[in-house]
């Protein structure tokens, strides 16, 4: 394969200005993922202050009331934090630090990556800003405030329709303008190489643990693993360790806003064409002149038009498939798993267990792993509004 590709999808498509940035990111990787005190710190920081290994849990009475497949829920929203954003961020800003940069930036969707990146940068004294987009300030105040807490500022993107693709575009333009003593925290498996690499073996402990778990819990292999899809990272993450095992299915589940069927909607594998945009060649929402569509889904952690290129290989040679979750179904889904479980997930990781819920009554005595992606106090506000509930903010 050639470097920096998965098939056809990837690539460095960037500014001239960048490319000696990115060569250096390249080296700096290559060197200290094979350093051993590197790794041990980063094992550190993993275990004792982002809490893994995350649990593998059991959920059974979701798995009885279903009548079909177990159910285990790979619980990365008890990480600090609450998601699983917190793996790449520690990775990356302790190899920031390593190259001698004193300040991180980073774009945010749903403010949970902003807020994972400001939490790094205050534990390793680093600088820390954020760009994230007017709507999703307007979405997420409670993360924007914790964010402002830690010690980061945080920008307002007022571009494009002012979400996740245009904070991602503000990081880019402001990382070109100060490279010298700023490192992008990108914050999930896209944009030029190297990023999709990094990001994926920073969450690729979410699949080796499951792996281990699952050995240890039911001395099997699971039968299908099922993980929402934004950029894509939970869902690399969860699905690395199992690519070689082609017995264990895996399911990304991607937004479809109000249905794919109408336009503002986030599933880029179902309703995306080949494109170049943020550094990378893969799928993206486009309108019929190819311009970057807008999208619009319930959940501001998957408001993105594109896939990171590692799943649109996936995708191209079948090893995993993508299936569209519309808001309703996440809503549904955010709501039995709060009454089944007692457990509240992000309303993406909603996505993931709407898919689960469709499928479990037909998987009698196989084994099912939902990423838990993370925890949903965020979107509590968020969703009553939706729902036209009365609340008291
Ligand atoms: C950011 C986020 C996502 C989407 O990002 P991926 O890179 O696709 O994982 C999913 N779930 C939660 C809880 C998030 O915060």
């Amino acid at each position: 394969m050639k470097k920096g590709y998965f098939g056809i999808h990837g690539g460095q498509f960037i500014p001239e200005t960048l490319m000696n940035t990115i060569i250096e990111l390249e080296h700096a990787y290559n060197h200290y993922k094979k350093d051993k005190d590197f790794c041990s710190e980063l094992e550190y920081l993993l275990n004792h202050y982002a809490n893994r290994p995350s649990l593998l849990y059991l959920a059974k009475k979701m798995s009885k009331n279903l009548g079909g497949a177990k159910i285990y829920l790979k619980r990365e929203d008890l990480n600090h934090t609450g998601s699983h954003k917190i793996n790449n961020v520690l990775g990356q800003t302790l190899l920031a630090k390593k190259m001698g940069k004193t300040r991180v930036i980073a774009e945010t969707g749903a403010g949970q990556h902003g807020v994972a990146t400001a939490t790094a940068a205050a534990l390793m004294n680093m600088k820390c800003e954020i760009f994230m987009g007017e709507e999703d300030i307007k979405r997420q105040a409670l993360n924007v405030y914790r964010m402002k807490l830690l010690g980061a500022k945080v920008n307002c993107v007022k571009s494009g329709t002012a979400t996740l693709k245009d904070a991602v575009s503000a990081t880019l333009r402001e990382w070109s303008a100060r490279m010298n003593d700023t490192h992008y925290v990108l914050g999930s498996v896209m944009g030029p190489h190297p990023f999709p690499s990094i990001v994926r073996d920073f969450q690729a402990v979410i699949s080796k643990e499951i792996k281990h778990q699952m050995l240890s819990l039911e001395s099997k292999l699971p039968d299908m693993v099922i993980a929402c899809v934004g950029g894509g990272s939970n869902a690399i993450g969860a699905f690395y360790h199992f690519l070689e095992d082609k017995q264990v299915e895996l399911v990304g589940c991607e937004a479809a806003g109000k249905g794919i069927e109408y336009n503002n909607t986030a599933a880029t594998i179902t309703t995306g064409k080949l494109g170049i945009f943020h550094g990378m060649k893969s799928y993206f929402c486009q309108d019929e002149f190819g311009q970057i569509a807008p999208v619009h889904c319930i959940s501001a952690g998957l408001d993105y038009p594109g896939i990171g290129p590692e799943h649109a290989n996936l995708y191209d040679i079948k090893r995993a498939k993508y299936v569209a979750i519309n808001d309703e179904e996440a809503i549904e889904a955010f709501e039995y798993l709060s009454r089944t479980e007692g457990i509240i997930p992000a309303i993406e990781s909603a996505h993931a267990l709407a898919y689960a819920i469709k499928v479990a009554p037909k998987m009698k005595d196989k084994i099912i792993v939902v990423n838990l992606s993370g925890r949903g106090d965020k979107d509590c506000a968020a969703i009553a509004r939706y729902k036209g509930e009365e609340i008291y903010e």
